[in-house]
Formats: C-alpha cells, structure tokens, sequence
C-alpha cells in the first residue's frame, strides 16, 4: 500500500516520457538494400507499417549483446543457416511460429523450434568448363574427389561459411570417416590453393587455370549481368551434383526475430509477408535465388539453369555439425 502513490506516479512519468509506440519495425541486416528495400516497401504499402533498416557489414551479435534489452531491433535477415544459428546459440532470438510461417516455409528450411526462418535458397553447385568437362562427367560431389580431377579444380577457403556448410552435409551423408577421405580427395585435385570468392573460381576457369569449380547458384545471375564477369559465366556450364541417396546441397537466406523485440506482432507480420509467395519472388529475383514457398518460381534465367532436387537435410542438422566440419577442414588443412 505504501508504494502505490508512487507507482502511480512512476507509470505516470513513464507514460508522459515514453514516445508513442510508432506502427514501424527495425530490421538489422547483413543483406543488400537493393535486395531488401523493395520488399520493405511492399509490406510498408500494404500494412501501413514503417520499416527501418541497418544495413551492417559485420559485428551484428556483438552489436546486439552490447544494446541487450535496449535494443531496437525486431529482425535480423542474414545469409547462411551458420550466421542464424550463431545468433541463436547466442540466446539473442526468441522462437517464432504462425500457421502462415508453416504453410509457406518447408520443414527443411526452418528451425524445428522456430528460432530461425529460411526465405529464399541457393544451391551450392559445380561451374565446369563448357571447353574442357563434358557433359556427365561431373554429377556428383563424390566426384569432386575422384582422383581424375587432379590438378583441375578451384574453390574459395575451405573456412568459409558455404564450404563448411557443404562439407557439414558431407558429413552428414558420409560419416566422419567418409568426409575426411571426401575432403582429403579434393584438396589433393586443387588447381591451386584455395583463395578468392566463388566468382574469382569461374574467372579461373575462364582463365584456364583449372576445369570445375565450386560455387553458389545466384554468382552465374551475378556475373551474367556484369559487363567484365559476363565472359566468365559464358565460359562455364551449370551443373547440380547430388549426394549419393540424396539431393543438391542448399542453403538458405533467412529471418530471426530478435529476443527482445519492441514490436514483435509486426515483425511477425514483416515475417509472414517475406513468406507470402508474392515477396518470395520479389526477394528471390532480386539476387537470382529460389523462393521456397509452395508454388513460386524462380526467374527465367534461374528456371534456365535446370532443375534439380534439394537434399532434404533440415539444415539445423548441418548447424549441429559446423564445428565438426571446420575441425575436420583444418585437420585435413585444407587451405595449406
Ligand atoms: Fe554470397
């Protein structure tokens, strides 16, 4: 009883001190804005909701451990199912789910505990040169490591989130053993050793320093539309290899709603829109990926590089076995 005057007025100054509550979101993102603004400006169309957006470069764990619960961010967009569940195991996100978000985003693609949400996917595939591999020749990972590729393939760091995702998935299709012996096999068919970014490997097909590569789907949309990388991409065929009793490799781009979230009802809102097929295929165009939602398409050009059936790992178990992966990259040391 004693404390009530002064509870009441302590919400009093609260309420006179706090802004009103906006209809808005904030967004942390490692993604582009030519990727996201249009989907910010359809939801904003739509819904009346304003979205603002930090577009970060790195550090966005640490930023969002330094605000804590003052944070101002209802989302983060990132690539690779590595950097959310970085976020997650960091206790920064808190668990998601609507009938839309489940109707919309196959199993494969979202933390079975909702935590994390994939929005769009890439293949991680091989770039083999039109000139000297043909058809066939290449059509499965384990090839990679078949000796007759000695000397012929390029690849960026074996440290890097998309080839220890993949080597994850190899992993997980052939047991430690079979994935030591996998990455042993590919390093020893290195052209050279590993450097560069996905585009600099097609260049070196190009160049002639070696017959296949290893990259993601959407660097062929890149390249095509870039002036100087065009003739790169013409020099290259696009190949999908499977897993042995499974599919192609993917990973995703995807959303996670922030632990401490000051608008979560709208973030879901932003979250269902980013699901719905209508902004799948604004968010999947916009960098030549795939959308995932049930009935969408990819873009022509993307539909052109041929079809192909994903692994149906969820990609949490490939999460669970990142830090594997990358003890097993430096034991093999693969970038040496
Ligand atoms: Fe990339």
């Amino acid at each position: 009883m004693f404390d009530a005057p002064k509870l009441t007025l302590g919400l009093l100054a609260c309420s006179l001190a706090a802004p009103v509550l906006a209809d808005e979101i904030n967004i942390y993102s490692y993604r582009q804005p030519e990727l996201i603004k249009p989907l910010t400006d359809a939801f904003t169309a739509e819904t009346g909701v304003d979205v603002n957006v930090a577009y970060l470069q790195k550090g966005m764990i640490e930023r969002l451990q330094a605000e804590g619960a003052r944070s101002p961010a209802d989302l983060i967009f990132t690539v690779d199912i590595s950097r959310l569940n970085d976020a997650v195991e960091a206790g920064l996100t808190q668990p998601v789910t609507s009938e839309t978000l489940i109707a919309n985003v196959p199993a494969a693609y979202h933390d079975p505990d909702g935590h994390w949400w994939g929005m769009t996917t890439r293949a991680r595939i091989v770039y083999a040169s039109k000139e000297r591999v043909k058809d066939g020749e290449v059509t499965t990972y384990d090839d990679l490591a078949d000796p007759k590729w000695k000397g012929r393939i390029c690849t960026r760091s074996g440290t890097h989130a998309y080839n220890v995702a993949l080597t994850s998935a190899v992993m997980h299709h052939l047991g430690t053993e079979g994935a030591t012996a996998w990455l042993t096999g590919l390093k020893a068919n290195l052209a050279r050793k590993p450097q560069g970014n996905d585009r600099a490997q097609v260049k070196a097909i190009w160049a002639g320093e070696c017959d296949i590569a290893i990259g993601n789907t959407y660097y062929m949309g890149k390249m095509l539309a870039d002036d100087e990388q065009k003739a790169w991409a013409d020099s290259v065929n696009v190949v999908f290899p499977t897993f042995a009793g499974g599919g192609t490799h993917v990973n995703i781009s995807g959303v996670a709603m922030v632990k401490t979230a000051p608008n979560a009802d709208n973030a879901l809102k932003m979250m269902e829109f980013l699901s719905s097929p209508e902004a799948q295929e604004i968010y999947a165009h916009a960098n030549f990926e795939y959308p995932i939602a049930p009935g969408t398409k990819a873009d022509p050009l993307v539909e052109g590089w041929g079809s192909f059936e994903a692994d149906a790992v969820n990609l949490m178990d490939l999460a669970k076995l990142r830090k594997d992966a990358i003890k097993l990259v430096e034991t093999v040391d693969f970038d040496g």
